[in-house]
């Protein structure tokens, strides 16, 4: 099948804050329970349609930890062709808010051009009122840089078509 366009969409993050589960609910429309840790890199697509044009999504799910044992995954190509970083954490959780700024660092060490950057803060359903912090610490942690940030749930699928449709149609409008 043709297509007119071709994203490769990056997800990093800690582990377990639901990387894999957002790939799961966007592409199969499902959800699984289990905790069975991602290995390596593997990418899933998806066809989009933006304003007539076919907007193919390449998304590239990562395991959290590898980021920091190593930097084999940063010296593959695949992070240096990313149009887009999915920087996810979990909103129950607050190291992985923490952790935002060294997968940023880690973005601006290896990469040579400025990638769109979102930020995903994932597990809405698993927050019973808003906190208008989260955003704050964000905002600080991300220093000026331009950033969109999302609210999501893998569980209830809050947010999630909404995600990449932006995605798609920002990289589109930027292409
Ligand atoms: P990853 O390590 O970042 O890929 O995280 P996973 O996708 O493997 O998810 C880790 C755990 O969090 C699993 O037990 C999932 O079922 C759970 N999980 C993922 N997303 C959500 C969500 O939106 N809400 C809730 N309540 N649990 C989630
Ligand atoms: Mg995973």
């Amino acid at each position: 099948m043709s297509f007119d366009h071709l994203f490769k969409v990056v997800i990093i993050g800690s582990a377990n804050v639901g990387k894999t589960s957002l790939i799961k609910r966007y592409i199969d429309d499902d959800f699984i329970f289990s905790k069975k840790t991602t290995i390596g890199i593997d990418f899933k697509t998806k066809d989009v349609e933006i304003e007539g044009k076919i907007v193919r999504l390449q998304i590239w799910d990562t395991a959290g930890q590898e980021i920091y044992r190593n930097s084999i995954s940063f010296s593959s190509s695949i992070y240096k062709n990313a149009d887009i970083f999915m920087i996810v954490f979990d909103l129950t959780e607050e190291k992985s808010l923490n952790k935002i700024g060294s997968y940023l660092n880690e973005i601006e060490n290896n990469c040579r051009t400025n990638p769109l950057i979102v930020i995903v803060g994932n597990k809405s359903d698993l927050i019973e009122k808003e906190n208008g912090n989260v955003e704050e610490r964000i905002n600080e942690i991300l220093k000026g840089r331009e950033f969109k940030f999302v609210k999501t749930s893998a569980k209830d699928g809050t947010n999630v078509n909404e995600l990449f449709y932006e995605i798609a149609k920002k990289l589109t409008e930027e292409s």
